[in-house]
Formats: C-alpha cells, sequence, structure tokens
C-alpha cells in the first residue's frame, strides 16, 4: 500500500513538471553528514555489515545482528520486506544520528539511513530508522522501521545489440501523430518491454488540437491552426507494454547494428533521456534512475530544425492532461484536457480536489534580515486529511531554504525530501492517516530567499520592458515584498484558504507589514543594542481564511487610522496608511481616498472581508501594487520618472486613483474570493477592474467612466484573436507580451461584466452580484459559479452569453438602423458574424437637449425594437459610451 503510494507521488510530480515548464524531475537526496571525526566506530561499522547483508539479501544475518530483547516478529517482518535477493549492488548512507541516554557516553543511537539497491537494471530507495543498543561487546539492533520507500525506479540505456529498420513508423496519441516515414529506430527497454525509442531518419509530426482555443494558441505560435514540421530525431518514452497502443509496430524490422547510426542514436538518447521521468539520487548513485511513465502516458520529444524541441506529453494524473511544450523557450503552447477526462470531469475543475489534504492554520515565526535578503523560519502547519488516506505529504517551499528539521504532533521527527526546482518537499509519514484526521507539521527552516517582484498575480504593474533607462542617481526607498511567489514559508501547493499567526523580526531600522490584524501591543522591541542583537518584533493574526501570507519591509511612517463602519452596521474595517519617509504627504492623500473607496466597496458587497487593511505606499520605479489580503502595497513612482508606461492596458492616466482603486477591490475579490484554478484569474482582475471603474464613475461622473471603458474597449477588442479570457496567464504567454493578458484578463473581462449589467439591468446585475459574493466569500470558485449566481438572481440562463464572452474569443459585428415611425423610435440590429447574446445601447438626444439610454438586448440574428417617444429626436448615436466589444458597421 504505502510503496504505490509512494511511487503515485512520485509520479505525480514528475507528471506536473512535463505540464508546468521545468525540464526534468531530480529528486534530491538529503545531504550527508560531515564524517564522524574518530574514524570508524561502531555504528559504521553496523552499517557497513547491513550493506553487504542488503546486498546478499541474508534475513538470517540481519535477524544476527538484532538484540534478543527486540521484537522478534517486527525485526523478521522487516528482514523479509528490507533484504531481498538479486541484489547487484547496495548503498547504506547515514542521514542522522541521534544519541541516547542524558549525558556521559550514550547508551545507544537513533539512526536513519537511505538504503539503495540494485537489481541489476532495476532499484530501490529505502529510508530506515534503527534503534541501536550500545553494549560492552558492540551495538546491536534492538527496533527498526522503514519510513519510505521509492520503488520500480529503472537505469533506462539504450541497447547496443538491437536495430529496427522503418517504414512508414505511426505513433498516434490523442491529437498528435508522428510518422516516421523511413528511418531507424533504437530502444531502451526494461522487464516488462520498451519504455524508450529513438527514431532517426525522415519524419513528420502533426499536431492537431481540437478545442478552437488551442488551436488559436497554436496559430500563435506556428502561423497555422494546427502544427505540421518535419523532424530527423525524436525521442519517445512509454510504459512497457504500452508500445502496440500507440504505435504500428509490424512497421519495424530488426536489422543489423550500424555502429554509425547507433551513435547517433546515443546521441540523441544521452540528450533526452533526462528531461523526464529522471531522478538523481545524490550520493546513492552517479548513475541515472528513471521512473516509469505509467500505463496510458507518453513523453515525446521531437527535434523539428524549425522550432527546436518540441515536447508533447499525455499526463493522466494531470487535469489538463494533454501538454505541447517549446523547450528551448520555456512556453507552453497548448494544455488541455483529453476527451476521456472530459467526459469524466467536463470543463470545470477546481486544483484543490487534486490535493489530499487541506491546510487550516499557520503558525509562523520569522526573522528577516532584509539587507542579506535572508529569512529563518519556525512554522507550524496544521494539516486535515481530505483524501481517503495518505502517507505523504507535498507542501511547496523554496529551494534556496534549508530545512533543519521537520517534526510533527503524531510521529515526532520526521523527514522529507526536495524535489529539485520544483520548490516542493516530500515528507513520508510512517504510518498512513486516515480521512478527516488533523496532523501538525513543524519545520525549521532558513535561507537566502529573493523579495519579490511584481507580476500577474493580484499585482497590476504596467510592462517593465517599456521602462527607459533610469536617470542613475535616482533611488527609491528599499522595500522587501516576501508574498505568493516567493513560497517564504512551508504551505500547501495551491493556494487555500487557512488562518494564521504570523510573527516576524525585523532589524530595528525598518518597519513591517504584513497579512493579518496587528495584534495590540506590538511591534515589541527584543534584544538589546549592546549585544547588537535588538530587533524590532510584530504579530500578526489572521482570524479570517486567507489565501497566501504576505509580509512587506521597508522603512514607513504611519500616516494615519481610521475606523470605518459598514453602513448595514455590524461590521468595522480599521484602515492606516503607512507610507515611505518622502511619501507622507502623499499618504494623507491615500487615506482619505482608500476610506471612500472602502466604503463605496462594502455598499456594492454589503461586507468587509477582513477587519483591517493596511495601505503601504511605497516608492517604486514604476505605479501599480500588490494586494495580498489584510494590506495593499500601492507603488509610488518618484516624480523624475519617465512616463513611457502610459500605453499599457493597465493604465488609466485620467483617473490616476486607478491602481489603489484596482487593489482595494482585490480584498473582495482576489482575496476574499479566490479563484479555482488558473483559467479563472479572471473573476479577481475583472472584477477589481470593473470596481475601479465603477469608483471611478462614482467619484468623478459619466464622463471618466465613460473614458475608462472606451480605453478598456479598445485594449479588449485589439486583442481578443490572442484567445479566450478563460486562457488566463496563457494569453500573451506564447509571444512574452503581458500586456496581452492584462488587456484581455483585466479589460475585456471588466467590459464583459459591463455587457451583462447592461443586459440584465442594474438591480437583477447588482443583486446576482451580491449573491455572487455571499456564496464565494472565503472559498476557491470558478466561472460556472459566478454563472449560476445570475441565472438565480433573474431566472434565465447565461449558457450563451459565458460560452461567447469568457470561453471563445470572436467578437460580434453589428448593423443597427433605426427610424421615427410615428411617435415611436424604431431599431432593428442584424448580426452580422456568429449570433451573441449582449446587449446594444442607443443614446437618445431630443430635441431640448435631453438624453436617455435605451438597450436593446439581442441574442438572434435580427431584432427589432420599438421605444415609444414623448419628444422629438435630435440625434441617436450608438454605443457612444459604453465598452461594448463590437464592431459596428453602417
Ligand atoms: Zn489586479
Amino acid at each position: 500500500m504505502s510503496n504505490t503510494e509512494s511511487l503515485r507521488k512520485a509520479q505525480l510530480v514528475v507528471i506536473a513538471v512535463l505540464a508546468c515548464f521545468a525540464c526534468g524531475w531530480v529528486a534530491r537526496a538529503q545531504t550527508p553528514l560531515p564524517p564522524v571525526a574518530s574514524g570508524t566506530d561502531d555504528v559504521q561499522r553496523l552499517l557497513t555489515q547491513l550493506e553487504q547483508l542488503v546486498l546478499t539479501g541474508d534475513v538470517v544475518g540481519y535477524l544476527g545482528l538484532v538484540a534478543g530483547t527486540a521484537n522478534r516478529a517486527r525485526a523478521i517482518e522487516f528482514g523479509r520486506s528490507e533484504f531481498q535477493p538479486g541484489a547487484t549492488r547496495a548503498v547504506v548512507k547515514e542521514r542522522e544520528r541521534i544519541p541516547f541516554g542524558g549525558s556521559g557516553k550514550p547508551t545507544g543511537f537513533r539512526v536513519v539511513v537511505d538504503v539503495f539497491t540494485e537489481f541489476g537494471n532495476r532499484g530501490r530507495v529505502a529510508t530506515w530508522q534503527l534503534d541501536l543498543q550500545q553494549r560492552d561487546d558492540g551495538i546491536v539492533v534492538f527496533d527498526q522501521q522503514r519510513l519510505s520507500i521509492v520503488e520500480r525506479l529503472y537505469r533506462i540505456s539504450l541497447d547496443t545489440t538491437r536495430q529496427f529498420s522503418a517504414t512508414n513508423l505511426q505513433i498516434h496519441a490523442e491529437d498528435i501523430d508522428i510518422t516516421l516515414d523511413a528511418g531507424n529506430v533504437f530502444v531502451s527497454s526494461v522487464e516488462g518491454g520498451v519504455t524508450g525509442l529513438v527514431l532517426l531518419g525522415r519524419g513528420a509530426m502533426h499536431f492537431h488540437p481540437k478545442p478552437d482555443t488551442e488551436r488559436t494558441q497554436v496559430r500563435i505560435f506556428s502561423g497555422s491552426e494546427t502544427l505540421d514540421t518535419p523532424f530527423t530525431t525524436a525521442f519517445i518514452r512509454i510504459d512497457p507494454g504500452d508500445a502496440e497502443r500507440f504505435m504500428n509496430i509490424d512497421r519495424l524490422t530488426s536489422v543489423p547494428v550500424d555502429p554509425r547510426e547507433f551513435k547517433r542514436a546515443a546521441e540523441v538518447f544521452k540528450q533526452d533521456f533526462a528531461k523526464s521521468y529522471h531522478l538523481s539520487l545524490g550520493d546513492l548513485s552517479s548513475e541515472p534512475w528513471s521512473l516509469l511513465p505509467g500505463a496510458a502516458n507518453i513523453a515525446a520529444e521531437v527535434h523539428t530544425r524549425r522550432y527546436g524541441v518540441l515536447t508533447y506529453a499525455r499526463s493522466k494524473a494531470e487535469p489538463e492532461d494533454i501538454t505541447l511544450f517549446d523547450r528551448a523557450r520555456h512556453r507552453n503552447i497548448a494544455v488541455y484536457s483529453s476527451e476521456e477526462t472530459l467526459a469524466r470531469r467536463g470543463r470545470f475543475y477546481n486544483e484543490d480536489t487534486f490535493r489530499d489534504y487541506d491546510v487550516t492554520d499557520y503558525n509562523i515565526d520569522v526573522a528577516a534580515s532584509p539587507g542579506r535578503l535572508w529569512i529563518d523560519g519556525v512554522a507550524t502547519v496544521a494539516i486535515r486529511v481530505t483524501g481517503p488516506s495518505i502517507t505523504s505529504v507535498t507542501l511547496r517551499l523554496a529551494d534556496a531554504l534549508t530545512i533543519r528539521s521537520i517534526t510533527s504532533d503524531r510521529f515526532g521527527r520526521l523527514f522529507g525530501f526536495r524535489v529539485n526546482n520544483q520548490n516542493l518537499v516530500v515528507i513520508n509519514l510512517p504510518a498512513a492517516i486516515d480521512e478527516g484526521a488533523t496532523l501538525k507539521l513543524t519545520f525549521v527552516y532558513g535561507g537566502h530567499v529573493d523579495s519579490q517582484t511584481p507580476d500577474g498575480s493580484e499585482t497590476i504593474a504596467v510592462g517593465q520592458e517599456q521602462a527607459a533607462e533610469l536617470p542613475p542617481d535616482f533611488t527609491a526607498e528599499p522595500s522587501f515584498l516576501y508574498s505568493n511567489r516567493s513560497a517564504w514559508y512551508p504551505q500547501a501547493t495551491s493556494t487555500d484558504y487557512a488562518t494564521a499567526t504570523l510573527k516576524i523580526s525585523v532589524p530595528t531600522t525598518y518597519d513591517c507589514v504584513a497579512s493579518g490584524v496587528l495584534d495590540e501591543g506590538w511591534p515589541r522591541t527584543a534584544g538589546t543594542k549592546e549585544e547588537q542583537s535588538e530587533r524590532k518584533v510584530y504579530s500578526f493574526t489572521s482570524a479570517q481564511p486567507r489565501r497566501y501570507l504576505a509580509f512587506i519591509i521597508t522603512k514607513l511612517g504611519h500616516v494615519e487610522t481610521r475606523v470605518l463602519e459598514l453602513e448595514t452596521g455590524g461590521k468595522t474595517l480599521t484602515l492606516s496608511v503607512e507610507a515611505n519617509p518622502r511619501q507622507v504627504r502623499r499618504g494623507r492623500d491615500v487615506a482619505a481616498r482608500a476610506a471612500d473607496i472602502a466604503k463605496f466597496y462594502s455598499s456594492l458587497t454589503g461586507d468587509f472581508p477582513y477587519p483591517s487593511l493596511t495601505v503601504a505606499v511605497v516608492e517604486n520605479e514604476l505605479p501599480g501594487g500588490h494586494s495580498p489580503a489584510y494590506f495593499a502595497e500601492l507603488f509610488q513612482p518618484l516624480p523624475m520618472m519617465p512616463l513611457t508606461w502610459r500605453n499599457d492596458p493597465a493604465s488609466f492616466d485620467r483617473f490616476p486613483d486607478f491602481f489603489l482603486a484596482h487593489e482595494l477591490a482585490h480584498q473582495w475579490f482576489g482575496q476574499a474570493v479566490g479563484w479555482g484554478n488558473y483559467h479563472e484569474q479572471w473573476l479577481s482582475e475583472a472584477f477589481a477592474q470593473y470596481f475601479a471603474a465603477l469608483y471611478a464613475q462614482h467619484n468623478r461622473g459619466d464622463a471618466v467612466f465613460s473614458g475608462v471603458l472606451r480605453q478598456m474597449r479598445r485594449w479588449a477588442m485589439d486583442q481578443s484573436d490572442q484567445g479566450p479570457v478563460y486562457l488566463g496567464y496563457r494569453l500573451g504567454h506564447i509571444k512574452s507580451d503581458s500586456r496581452i493578458f492584462r488587456a484581455l484578463v483585466y479589460n475585456k473581462g471588466a467590459a464583459v461584466l459591463h455587457m451583462l449589467r447592461r443586459l440584465l439591468g442594474d438591480d437583477a446585475f447588482f443583486g446576482g452580484l451580491r449573491r455572487f459574493y455571499a456564496s464565494a466569500r472565503f472559498r476557491k470558485v470558478g466561472t460556472d459559479q459566478l454563472k449560476a449566481a445570475f441565472e438565480a438572481e433573474t431566472g434565465r440562463s447565461l449558457d450563451q452569453f459565458f460560452d461567447q464572452w469568457i470561453y471563445g474569443s470572436a467578437l460580434p459585428r453589428i448593423k443597427v438602423n433605426y427610424r421615427v415611425e410615428g411617435n415611436e423610435l424604431a431599431v432593428h440590429v442584424d448580426q452580422l458574424a456568429g449570433i451573441f447574446e449582449m446587449p446594444i445601447m442607443l443614446m437618445v438626444e431630443f430635441a431640448d437637449h435631453s438624453k436617455t439610454n435605451l438597450v436593446v438586448p439581442i441574442s438572434e440574428r435580427s431584432v427589432d425594437r420599438r421605444f415609444p417617444l414623448s419628444s422629438t429626436i435630435r440625434n441617436v448615436e450608438i454605443n457612444k459610451d459604453d465598452g461594448i466589444l463590437a464592431e459596428f458597421v453602417n
């Protein structure tokens, strides 16, 4: 049970690598201990003996080392599982030694060892905990336990004795055909069959994804909706026994090995074999070891002249189990669910369902030294098991942070292994724990972690690429942000609502703002000046669940604190503003504005999700900000900054408070309302953007609002052909142009919300908005929940609307005719491209210069509507002030 569980975990990690960005999975064995100073001791002698017994598979020999007083049944069971026949090499490495028995000479040791056993080209890694008793005549085992195991490791190599000639060999997996018209094939086999193939010769790759969205991305990448490209070499990994599933093996004919061809194949193998399913075992083996792909999984590295190496992978454990990846540029070209997965699960998924635990609380103490970008931490993570039963826990933690120890309330000391370049730590549990059970894991860790630069998530920041060279004497006040990108504390592998307590100590010259309410009586001083150990310690409590923890360290002056009250009574929001010393004056304006914005948003949603909110006004090269729960960082560019960021979808220069309004909205959308996976990020950004636009209207009137909508519309229309809003971070990803992401996820998303409002009317829209907010608060949700809330509010289906505007990327072309007939205005609308559900806005100006807006909701090819008129019409304008995303033709 635990064996297959460990293996399944390992495979999940490998597969995740393929679906993400990295290239190859490498498990890193724990750091070797320094050699024991006094030369070979009793423990080392025992380990050398054990190594020999593992090699010979000698269970009886092992029992000879076990003390007579020990539990024999346990020892026999352990011996039978761990000392297996057929080993060809064995390595036992000591990882940890804890002496027993007070001061003076120890009475024994608890020793943890890694044991690597080779059986020909098959391998097995186990971690044992041995309790040893020191006796006068040497050392004996009195108890033992296996902590973890990874089996079915293979040392794969190219078979030197076999070559096949191929004619029209076809390798077929979902949406891809790899054809070798003529050439040679070399194989790598393990027991059970072929797991690797090297293809040499004249070949062609044909990738033809079914989903329209993915076809668009392939067009952006290659210029055509299907990718057809010749290749001369390729490397394929499959599970042994799967060859007939994927290829017509009758097109392979055995031929004598041609040494020149073999040499070429060996080069390809060497280059590609470690790109997936690969393990490196540190000091246990210098040789490459590989996991098997698993039935029905496949990875193909296709070397094309035009695009470099393209990797196709089918990884059944992933929610989006088909990927095409551009190795050289580290870009996902296509990522989507196979037909089988869609049939089983449907379109929507929540990344949390792929985790078998839920973090309920964090208790973290960190000492941060911003000058060295160094943090030391002690973090207790409270976990509740949500899967049927778990034997390991995978958490996210920056690779740069060294784990000094892991202990648990149930099991005492535990061991973890790191997954290289993945910011992950896997903790094996000595016994399975069942659904509903809880576990606390405490980590002591530390290391160098860079503070985070703003990027797409809960951050609005204009494109760095457009910034001009800075004047050399320009220096913004240094600030250090540790947030969702930094993995600065052990955390769930996907964002996860949990409560937290957080203590942060900083040098006394700095100040700190973090997720949570600053506790009464903090910060306090710790240490002394004399010993140069003086620190300022902050304590924050986050009783409301939040998706992730963040803090910022910089020099701050307190500007002011206000307590706001919810109009409907009850809740309050303590709003504080802190600012870099040069920004205190600006901070006062921000405080007044932030209070107004927060009150306005609470009137729209009926809620303050978090009881306190601190705005930190921080100098930065570019405008923008970042908004974790409980605080918002607002960038304040210095006056000498060049204004080259204006040509950006996120910049609204007619309304300079837009950034602040956007960031504050994230407390409600993005933090209180989370998103279930990357596709749903628009729920955070579009609401933040639309709320900021609504505030612009509230604060500055219709003309400013229209200006904002017009700019959103322009960006959205210009970039819509890059893919649907639902594509999330992948918009602009292939071209490395983040403006495309902002144009669509932020601006088109906001324009879609505005059209929904016009289509439903204000009452239904704002009612649906509140309904959605209430149902989604402190949850990770998706577009389907948003749609359901508006459908419940209005009693009508919105399938067509969301299909076209969120899941689709096409835009309508509309022709509107109108004429006055008697005392009515007759309006006729034709849809010239596709049939969209949307509102058409007509602004009617009467002879007395009064104006009125008419809405014509349409969902068919042709629509006729008549409006009664009470006065003479002077002028009619179509879509004058609104962000309706359509091309209007005359
Ligand atoms: Zn944002």
